[in-house]
């Protein structure tokens, strides 16, 4: 066999391979869409004990034409209270 033609097919055979193996950092799967409206997921502030928590699992307390947001109802209770107290002092 003409030593060109070996040439050839080695040539070949790695240029398919090594275009395979390039092919596997090439082809990216497109990222996972964080496009996503995360309206229901917005974060929302604790005013009372300061965490951070989704405004879909915040308990909504709306005083004085303002909205809070708490984590549960002792934390609104406890805010509720602190208001009064400025409120009457204040
Ligand atoms: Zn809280």
């Amino acid at each position: 066999m003409p030593r060109f033609i070996l040439m050839f097919l080695l040539f070949t055979v790695i240029t398919f391979f090594l275009g395979r193996f390039m092919g596997r950092f090439w082809y990216r799967r497109p990222a996972a869409r964080s496009e996503q409206t995360h309206s229901a997921d917005e974060l929302v502030q604790d005013p009372n004990c300061l965490t951070y928590l989704s405004r879909k699992t915040a308990l909504t307390v709306r005083s004085g034409g303002a909205t809070h947001y708490f984590c549960g109802s002792e934390c609104a209770a406890a805010f509720e209270k602190e208001q009064a107290k400025k409120e009457s002092s204040g």
